[in-house]
């Protein structure tokens, strides 16, 4: 009999599928344990002297394994008996979409986006609905951890989106030695994850209370926040700190900074820069992102009781404060927003449709392209993760290269990034990825049809003007 640690290595992790989550790892006396790759990513790993047949059920809680239930069944399943609930494919079962920001200080200027993830944090704490917040604050060594905050001084000392790899088993193990009431915050498969954990484990079901969700993109290796440290001039290893979502006033909310901290020259310094000017910001070009990400289609948090998100929008990007995108699932958490609705927090209702347009780039990449990139991966034979989506073939010619290219970029980041460390400079990583940059460009490059269709609307705007 194959042990499902076994399965979960042979499929999930052997195929690069894992997104390093650690929920495999938080069973108690699991004999798997998380470690950094050379890529920066958290992977599995056996300790083989405490493997047997008889092992937890890791492929069960595995959000990327074949047996588990979509994000559909798990939203039905949690959400679903709920009177006002509607569906939507992209926002999951939900009651209400809001986009809004934190009036109290100092939630919106700590916050990356409006600051209503951790203003709603705080607010479970003090109305005394949990003990405990479950999210990512900095350390040293790694940079950024899970753990668990049970006060709001230290709940803030965790503000921002950390796009850092991080891990689950530790603080789960915390949280199953440590009687309360929890909430968690966490991007969507880790909260997925934590889901499944939790049909399995009465401990963790009794006592995570709440599920934050954060809007997804994809999250990046170790290498993301190291490339941003070297172009600063602080060499990977030297890097102490870093804010990926410093704002900058009097640009628009998606024109953020970056602030290092580290050694430059010997000296400990603060080193900040608008991401524009950086080379490995490029979202779209998702360097350093797990291939795991490749393969998600939620990006919502659909199994999160609320998730919280950047509203890029462009009525309301302009304010460089920021604005977030809320979709509400649990009843209880929708009277917390209507209670302080005018008060503590700015809300205004918008519709999914609205919730879809923020992140339509995403979607689009993690829908149509994933049908693709199925379809790619089922032609070849080969393992892959059970999706919502279909795989699908039928897309035009130039989008099926643009996501064959984006793939590629993402691929090769890892190795540009290890050249340039043996190089010893950043500009070899610059060299190395050129090449295929170029490709990528081309690709994407618009027709010429439609390249003259813009310069005359061009033409006709500046003669209107
Ligand atoms: C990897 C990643 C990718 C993202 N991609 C998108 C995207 O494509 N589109 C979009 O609209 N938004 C995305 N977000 C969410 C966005 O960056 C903000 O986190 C979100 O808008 C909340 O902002 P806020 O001001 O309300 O948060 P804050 O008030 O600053 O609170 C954020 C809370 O989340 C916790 N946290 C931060 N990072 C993590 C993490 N990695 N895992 C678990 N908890 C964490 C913090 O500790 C803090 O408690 C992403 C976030 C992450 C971490």
């Amino acid at each position: 009999m194959v042990s499902q640690v076994s399965e979960l290595m042979s499929t999930v992790v052997d195929n690069d599928y894992c997104i390093g989550c650690g929920i495999c790892a938080s069973f108690k006396n699991s004999p798997i344990s998380m470690r950094i790759d050379e890529n920066g990513k958290y992977i599995p790993y056996i300790k083989p002297e405490e493997l047997n047949e008889l092992s937890d059920p890791v492929i069960d809680v595995c959000p990327f394994s074949e047996n588990n239930n979509v994000e559909d069944v798990i939203g039905q399943e949690v959400f679903g008996q709920q009177l006002d609930i509607t569906y939507d494919k992209y926002s999951g079962y939900h009651l209400q979409a809001f986009a809004g920001y934190v009036l109290e200080e100092p939630y919106r200027k700590k916050g990356s986006s409006g600051g209503m993830g951790n203003w709603i944090a705080a607010k479970l704490l003090e109305n005394n609905l949990v003990d405990g917040i479950i999210h990512v604050k900095p350390t040293e060594d790694p940079l950024f951890k899970y753990d668990v905050s049970n006060d709001v001084n230290e709940l803030l000392k965790g503000s921002k989106s950390k796009y850092y790899p991080i891990e689950l088993s530790e603080v789960l193990n915390f949280v199953r030695n440590n009687k309360g009431r929890y909430a968690i915050i966490g991007i969507p498969c880790y909260i997925k994850g934590v889901r499944l954990l939790e049909k399995q484990d009465n401990i963790l079901n009794e006592r995570v209370k709440y599920h934050i969700g954060l809007v997804c993109g994809h999250l990046k290796s170790e290498m993301f926040a190291k490339s941003i440290g070297w172009q600063l001039d602080v060499k990977p290893q030297s890097l102490k700190a870093i804010d990926f979502r410093k704002k900058l006033p009097d640009r628009p909310a998606n024109h953020y900074g970056v602030e290092v901290m580290g050694d430059v020259e010997g000296k400990e310094s603060k080193v900040s820069s608008p991401t524009r000017d950086l080379y490995t910001t490029n979202w779209g070009y998702g360097f350093f992102k797990y291939n795991a990400c490749e393969f998600c289609d939620d990006i919502l948090a659909e199994t999160a009781d609320i998730t919280v998100g950047d509203a890029w929008l462009p009525e309301y990007s302009q304010d460089s404060l920021g604005t977030n995108v809320i979709v509400v699932r649990n009843s209880e958490l929708k009277s917390l927003l209507e209670q302080y609705n005018g008060e503590s927090i700015h809300l205004e209702k918008i519709s999914s449709d609205k919730v879809y347009d923020s992140q339509a780039g995403g979607f689009r990449h993690r829908r149509d392209g994933l049908s693709y990139r199925l379809y790619l991966k089922d032609k070849e034979n080969k393992w892959r993760p059970k999706k919502r989506v279909e795989p699908n073939n039928n897309l035009s010619r130039k989008r099926k290269l643009t996501y064959e290219h984006r793939s590629k970029l993402s691929m090769e980041s890892f190795r540009g990034y290890r050249y340039a460390i043996e190089q010893g400079e950043f500009k070899y990583f610059i060299q190395y990825m050129e090449p295929f940059i170029k490709e990528y460009k081309k690709v994407i490059k618009p027709s010429l049809p439609k390249r003259a269709a813009s310069k005359i609307l061009r033409e006709i705007r500046r003669i209107i003007k």
